[in-house]
């Protein structure tokens, strides 16, 4: 992948990737209605008519990472949960080692692998990274080691379960083409593959 410069300044959160104007600072309680646990926001210089945006780091006005809209930082949101399941709250990898096998997944240089740099696509890529992850070392610890699937036009397809939306239905993320969609929970199989 080459970087170049007007790239280097979207990743550092210099410029708005959507209409390359340059950024503001606005604090979160402004931008925000409810407390958010967070000092400043880094907003394109034309929000609110562009709305994309960043948090600031604590205590600074340095923008974590790229700029997004709010469907992106959703997603950016939900690849944190599982990225911090992994690397901070069970410490199944350090974050070093994390970092290095979502860049070679993802085919990003290692400077710019961390989930705050990465676009609405590389972000639902990295949550199934890890999710996936999370799973290899589970299945490591408990020894029983199962694969997901599911039955899509005709054929048993193998699935990474992204989310339990309730009781009746899951996001489900096939591995064939790496669609996501909502199926039904009883749809979802265990194959336990002979090792
Ligand atoms: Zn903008």
């Amino acid at each position: 992948m080459k970087i170049n410069a007007f790239h280097l300044q979207v990743l550092k959160g210099e410029k708005c990737p959507y209409c390359r104007s340059g950024t503001k600072v606005i604090p979160a309680t402004i931008f925000y209605d409810t407390v958010v646990g967070v000092d400043f926001v880094v907003a394109c210089r034309n929000y609110p008519q562009c709305n994309a945006y960043t948090h600031a780091y604590p205590n600074s006005t340095k923008p974590q990472g790229r700029l997004v809209d709010k469907a992106t930082m959703r997603k950016r949101t939900m690849a944190y949960k599982q990225f911090n399941r992994l690397v901070i709250l069970k410490q199944l990898m350090t974050k070093k080692e994390a970092l290095a096998e979502l860049s070679e997944h993802l085919e990003i240089p290692l400077e710019y692998s961390e989930i705050c740099y990465l676009n609405a696509k590389n972000c639902m890529r990295a949550e199934t990274w890890a999710i996936k992850k999370f799973w290899h070392f589970e299945y490591k610890r408990t020894g029983k080691f199962t694969v997901p699937m599911t039955v899509r036009n005709g054929k048993r397809r193998k699935i990474t379960i992204i989310e339990q939306v309730d009781s009746y239905n899951s996001v489900v993320e096939f591995e064939e083409d790496e669609k996501r969609m909502m199926i039904e929970a009883s749809k979802i199989f265990f194959f336990k593959p002979r090792t």
